[in-house]
């Protein structure tokens, strides 16, 4: 994953001491770290290098700030929407969510990849991997609640 980063894990937390957060909410580090929390259990300083990540993605999303990675950044919205609307996630929902905010849907069409999508997403649901109605989890209301409060 390294090696598609701007900035380093441990570069990103020296950036944050020398003040460089600019530099770092316009990198593509963190819509590339996939959230594997490797380098938070490794840490030897025990920094949450993961959880800074997402702090991060959450400040450019909540800011005017363009993404440097928009469709990974797209996803990440659509997911966070997801959980947020029903505590849980329905890919059928989030994907068509993150389909029209990831825009480019001409060019997909055009090019055969909104049919590839739209043949395969045909093929889970006929093998029941996709739900088409979404279910609200057992503890939705408090998701919800917990996104309040994070405001
Ligand atoms: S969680 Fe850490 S180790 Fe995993 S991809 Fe992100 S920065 Fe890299």
């Amino acid at each position: 994953m390294t090696y598609f980063m701007d900035y380093l894990p441990h570069e990103v937390i020296r950036s944050v001491q020398l003040g460089l957060y600019s530099e770092l909410l316009h990198s593509s580090t963190m819509w590339v770290c996939s959230t594997c929390a490797t380098c938070a259990t490794r840490c030897p300083n025990g920094i949450d290098v993961t959880g800074f990540m997402d702090f991060l993605k959450n400040k450019i999303l909540s800011g005017n700030i363009q993404p440097k990675q928009k469709e990974v950044a797209a996803f990440h919205q659509a997911f966070l929407d997801e959980i947020k609307r029903h505590g849980r996630i329905n890919e059928f929902v989030m994907m068509a969510h993150f389909s029209r905010k990831r825009g480019g849907l001409w060019k997909r069409l055009m090019d055969g990849e909104l049919k590839a999508d739209m043949k395969l997403g045909l093929e889970m649901f006929r093998k029941g991997r996709l739900k088409p109605i979404p279910k609200k989890a057992a503890g939705a209301a408090e998701v919800k609640d917990m996104f309040k409060r994070r405001r």
